[in-house]
C-alpha cells in the first residue's frame, strides 16, 4: 500500500502545485506508515524529479511517452491506473488543476474510489476512513467530507498547503505504458502557449485590471507593477470581452480561478462573478476611486484613488524594495 502523487510538468519543470501535492502526499504517507511515490508524465530532466525528495517523495516513476507532449485524458488514465497497480496505491493525491480535475473523476469511477476536490488540509484518519476539509461555493464556505471507499483520491486546492523543504533525493525509475491510438483520441494537434513571464495559474502574486483602466493603452500601469513584483497579469471579464486583454487572462466565474498569495485588483468593481475566481487569494489589495466599490468589502487592504496615480507609486515602491 502506498500513496501515489501525480506530478504535473510544465516546460520541463515540476509545477509549483505539484510541489504542494508531493508535500501533502508525503505527510499522508507518514501518517499511514507507508511510502509516498510520484508519477510524472512528460519530458522532464531526472534531476528535477530527484529533487522531489525534498518534498518527501521516496521514488518517482517517470513516463516520457513521446506521443504525449500534452495532456490527453485517455492516455493519462491508462498510465496512472498501471502505476496504481504497480505500487498498490490506496491513496492518490492530485492537484485541483485542469489535469487533476479531469483525471480525478475518471479514476474514481474506474477504481470505485472516494474523491474529494478542493481539499485544503491534511485528512483526519480514523481506521479506514479519511475526513477531509474542502473549500466549497467558490471559497465562501468549507465542508468536511468523509471518504469511506478503500481507495481514496484527494485533489488538493492550489496554494492551500505548505511546501515541505527537507533533505532528500527521490529515486527515479522510467516506466512505459501500452498507449494505443484509441488512448490518444482528443490529443491536441497544436499547442499555443500563453505568453508572459509568469503563468497566471501558478503565480504567487497577480496584478489585475478592470474597466477602470479606461483602455489598453493604459495597461503598462498593470504590467509595470507586475514586472516589479514578479507577478502575473489578469483582468476582469469585460476587459477581455472588449479585446483590451486576451481571454486567458480573464479571472472569475466564467474565467480562471486563482488563489495567489497576493491579488492586487485595480479599477475592478468587485462583482460577485469576479470575486468567485479570486476570493480565495490569501491577501487582496483593492485600488478603486469609488470608496463604495463592492470590492472593498472583500479586501484586506484598500486604496481609494485613481489607478493612474496609485499604480505608478506602487511600482516605484516595489522597485525600491528590489534594490
Ligand atoms: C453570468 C455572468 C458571468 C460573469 N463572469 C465574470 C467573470 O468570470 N469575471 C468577471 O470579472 N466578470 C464576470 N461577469 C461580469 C461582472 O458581473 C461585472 O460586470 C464585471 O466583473 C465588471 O468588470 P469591471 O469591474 O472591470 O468593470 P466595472 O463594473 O465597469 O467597474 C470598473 C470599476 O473601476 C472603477 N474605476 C473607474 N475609473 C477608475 C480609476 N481611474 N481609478 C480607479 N478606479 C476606477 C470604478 O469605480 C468601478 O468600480 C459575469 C457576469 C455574468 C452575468
Amino acid at each position: 500500500m502506498a500513496v501515489l502523487v501525480l506530478i504535473e510538468i510544465a516546460d520541463g519543470l515540476v509545477r509549483k502545485s505539484s510541489l504542494e501535492t508531493a508535500s501533502y502526499g508525503a505527510q499522508v504517507a507518514k501518517a499511514l506508515g507507508t511510502e509516498a511515490i510520484g508519477l510524472a508524465i512528460g519530458e522532464v530532466p531526472a534531476a528535477e524529479l530527484q529533487s522531489l525528495g525534498r518534498q518527501g517523495l521516496q521514488k518517482v516513476y517517470h513516463n516520457n511517452e513521446s506521443r504525449l507532449p500534452d495532456f490527453v485524458p485517455g492516455a493519462y488514465i491508462k498510465i496512472i491506473l498501471q502505476t496504481v497497480q504497480t505500487v498498490q496505491a490506496q491513496v492518490i493525491i492530485l492537484s485541483t488543476s485542469n489535469i487533476g480535475t479531469a483525471v480525478g473523476s475518471r479514476l474514481a469511477i474506474r477504481l470505485g474510489a472516494s474523491l474529494a476536490t478542493n481539499v485544503i488540509a491534511l485528512p483526519e484518519i480514523a481506521g479506514d476512513t479519511f475526513k477531509v476539509k474542502k473549500s466549497v461555493f467558490s471559497g465562501k464556505a468549507f465542508a468536511d467530507v468523509v471518504l469511506t471507499a478503500e481507495t481514496k483520491i484527494i485533489a488538493v486546492k492550489k496554494n492551500a498547503v505548505e511546501i515541505l523543504e527537507q533533505e532528500g533525493s527521490a529515486e527515479v525509475e522510467a516506466i512505459s505504458a501500452d498507449i494505443t491510438d484509441t488512448d490518444l483520441i482528443g490529443a491536441p494537434q497544436e499547442t499555443i502557449r500563453a505568453t508572459g513571464e509568469v503563468l497566471l495559474t501558478e503565480a504567487d502574486v497577480v496584478v489585475s485590471g478592470g474597466r477602470g483602466l479606461r483602455g489598453p493603452e493604459n495597461w503598462h500601469l498593470i504590467e509595470d507593477l507586475a514586472k516589479a513584483l514578479g507577478a502575473a497579469t489578469a483582468c476582469s471579464k469585460p476587459v477581455a470581452d472588449i479585446g483590451w486583454r486576451p481571454h486567458h487572462e480573464h479571472v472569475g466565474q466564467t474565467g480562471i480561478t486563482i488563489s495567489p498569495n497576493l491579488y492586487i485588483a485595480a479599477g475592478i468593481s468587485g462583482a460577485i462573478q469576479h470575486l468567485a475566481g479570486v476570493n480565495s487569494s490569501k491577501v487582496i489589495v483593492v485600488i478603486n476611486k469609488d470608496p463604495e466599490a463592492p470590492f472593498f468589502k472583500a479586501a484586506d487592504y484598500g486604496i481609494v484613488g485613481d489607478v493612474a496615480e496609485v499604480l505608478p507609486k506602487l511600482t516605484e515602491a516595489a522597485k525600491a524594495l528590489n534594490q
